[in-house]
């Protein structure tokens, strides 16, 4: 083990972020740790809907979540040389450079903007907290006249905004557009259950629509038809940034990081790729999907195989497995769906207000995760992950192990 301080440099501190940077702060290693994020406040992301809803979110100063022992910079990345081992950031006070021995990029990801013309200059997104305050002001301030609410996406963003705006304000009458079958991924109650909510909540559903245009107020379909609306909330799609693509990183179509069984980025076994940044397996043969509930154990992963690398040993590769998934359906419906490990529904589901209570208990899992590291300085997030024997994992991964 090398008793010298090794840099280590968390960029994004997100859910994967966060986790990774609290887990490693309390191994007590010769370690000098910096997270950079271009906001001072962490982002609640699984909780915007609620926010355009106008609830009450606390809002954390990053550096009252982090431990005392991990630096906090406020910054955007700009660049990134891995090679040379450097980024770069532009702050308030100009642009700046951090040297790294350890990099974990989790950069998390937004909302794809450019793939459908009109998105970025007539859509909503819930792309941070801001836009998730404007989209609330506007709803506001529709409310009082009536209106017509255009959710697009029905994936698991668009059904939570739709049933939480519904909900809130009554005056709106809300209409959520898929490309698909809404709940396509549910077993027959849990699809069941979701028509039922809109058709509690007065939502209109139009499935197979896919929007190929947005104007000012009108959505064009690939049909030819045209869907008008006073707000439009678009969930459609997430993209990640190109900046690791832009290092010479390799990345898959989306711009997500390739990752070995350790969550290293191919060919850079100093730096990690965690969250929705990253294309990591788990173990499976498919990718995880881009999830706060696959973030935050790819974040505390990441956190102990760099410290085993630190310390000379040789982590075990990175496991995950399915168990659930949960949907809000406003504050008192949820449904959560039980699923087999590789992510398809089994029969069993959880609705209305137990629903919503599971979700809600695991909603503030995530934030008390990085609390009890931090306070407690103990490795308390635990993941599902599928038993893998040791010869197994040796023999899968020649030559990939650092020792
Ligand atoms: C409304 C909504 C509801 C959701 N609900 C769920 C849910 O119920 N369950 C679930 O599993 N997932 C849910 N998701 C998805 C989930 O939020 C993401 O998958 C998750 O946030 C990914 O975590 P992350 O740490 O990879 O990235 P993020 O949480 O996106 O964090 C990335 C961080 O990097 C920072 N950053 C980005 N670029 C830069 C830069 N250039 N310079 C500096 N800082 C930068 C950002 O400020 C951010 O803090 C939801 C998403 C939305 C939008």
């Amino acid at each position: 083990m090398r008793t010298e301080m090794q840099r280590v440099l968390i960029l994004g501190g997100g859910y994967a972020g966060m986790l990774a940077a609290a887990r490693l702060a309390q191994k007590g290693l010769p370690l000098d740790i910096t997270l950079v994020d271009s906001s001072d406040h962490f982002v609640e992301r699984i909780r915007l809907h609620q926010v355009a809803a106008g609830q009450p979110i606390p809002r954390r100063l990053m550096t009252n979540l982090l431990p005392k022992t991990v630096t906090f910079r406020q910054g955007r990345v700009v660049g990134l040389n891995p090679v040379e081992r450097r980024v770069s950031l532009e702050t308030a006070t100009g642009p700046d450079i951090l040297a790294f021995d350890w990099l974990i990029y989790a950069l998390g990801s937004g909302i794809d903007v450019t793939s459908v013309p009109g998105v970025q200059e007539y859509a909503y997104r819930l792309g941070g907290y801001e836009a998730a305050q404007q989209l609330h002001t506007a709803l506001q301030a529709q409310a009082e006249r009536g209106g017509r609410v255009l959710v697009v996406g029905g994936g698991l963003t668009g059904i939570e905004s739709a049933t939480e705006i519904a909900e809130s304000f009554s005056t709106l009458s809300v209409e959520l557009l898929t490309a698909g079958t809404l709940g396509y991924d549910l077993a027959p109650a849990g699809q069941t259950h979701l028509r039922h909510t809109l058709d509690r909540l007065r939502i209109s559903l139009r499935e197979a629509a896919r929007v190929t245009r947005l104007t000012s107020n009108e959505a064009h379909l690939a049909d030819g038809s045209t869907v008008p609306f006073d707000i439009c909330l678009w969930t459609s799609g997430f993209s990640v940034s190109p900046l690791a693509a832009e290092a010479g990183l390799p990345v898959n179509g989306r711009g997500q990081l390739l990752t070995d069984s350790f969550l290293r980025v191919v060919g850079h076994d100093h730096i990690f790729a965690v969250g929705d940044a990253a294309e990591t397996f788990g173990g499976r043969e498919e990718a995880l999907r881009m999830a706060c509930a696959t973030a935050m154990p790819m974040g505390a992963y990441a956190a102990d195989a760099l410290a085993a690398l630190v310390m000379g040993r040789t982590p075990k590769p990175f496991r995950f497995s399915y168990v659930i998934r949960c949907i809000s359906l406003g504050r008192r419906d949820g449904l959560v769906q039980t699923v087999d490990s590789n992510d398809r529904p089994t029969s069993r589901i959880i609705s209305g207000r137990a629903g919503a209570l599971v979700k809600e208990m695991i909603c503030r899992y995530t934030v008390m995760g990085v609390q009890g590291e931090r306070a407690l300085r103990l490795p308390l997030y635990t993941w599902p992950q599928p038993k893998v024997e040791r010869t197994e994992w040796l023999a899968s991964t020649p030559g990939e192990v650092a020792s």
